[in-house]
């Protein structure tokens, strides 16, 4: 299996439950440190107004994803709210190994796929501040018909119930406290010895330093 040792860049995995505003913290993230890269997901989901294929995800058929997943395309799938969701491997390890950071919009069940293959994955939970405010923001969320909300509402208590198989927690109560803080977890995986060795490895030739 492979491991993050062999590769300059890190891999982040964002999880939490609808309305826990994920996907603006991660925006603003990327905006902010523009060498991480957000890896685009293949979905069977029908795509929502304003979606574009090979922005938000890659859609396709349900027959089309099964057939990719048992060639192993896929660096982790899951079932998610009735749809497949999947990670192309290729794209991970390619960037990966050219230094670039990559970070997964993922659920929990890929999170452990990935956590398997490689360990040293840093896996971050958004958790709303309370019942009441997820509730709130996924009504206000427009694009979803209600029996999908409601389904929704009752996947993020099972979603939350995996918080503690993540390393970090972060509570999206302030915006701007929920971004830095993931902002400083994103610079702190940057200094890990062995990404750092990676990405200066002349350096540490000069310094004599060598990686076990
Ligand atoms: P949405 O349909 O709202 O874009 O995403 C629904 C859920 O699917 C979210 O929890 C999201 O994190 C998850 N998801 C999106 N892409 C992937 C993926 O590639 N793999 C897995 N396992 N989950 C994903």
């Amino acid at each position: 299996m492979s491991s993050t040792n062999a590769f300059a860049g890190s891999l982040f995995m964002v999880v939490a439950p609808s309305g826990a505003g994920k996907s603006t913290l991660v925006n603003a993230l990327l905006a902010q440190e523009p060498t991480i890269k957000l890896s685009i997901s293949t979905t069977t989901r029908a795509p929502r107004p304003g979606e574009t294929h090979g922005q938000q995800y890659y859609f396709t058929s349900a027959e089309d994803f099964v057939a990719r997943a048992k060639a192993g395309e896929f660096l982790e799938w899951a079932e998610v709210h009735g749809n497949y969701y999947g990670t192309s491997r290729l794209m991970v390890e390619e960037q990966m190994a050219t230094g670039t950071d990559i970070l997964l919009e993922i659920d929990w069940q890929g999170a452990r796929q990935v956590k398997k293959q490689f360990p040293q994955a840093a896996g971050i939970f958004i958790l709303p501040p309370s019942i009441a405010a997820l509730e709130e923001r996924l009504n206000k969320r427009a694009t979803d018909e209600p029996h999908v909300i409601t389904k929704r509402l009752l996947a993020a208590g099972g979603e939350i119930a995996h918080a503690p198989e993540f390393e970090y927690a972060i509570i999206n109560e302030e915006f701007a406290v929920a971004l830095s803080e993931l902002t400083a977890i994103v610079r702190a995986a940057r200094c890990r010895f062995a990404q750092q060795a990676a990405r200066n490895a002349s350096l540490f030739a000069q310094l004599g330093i060598h990686a076990e």
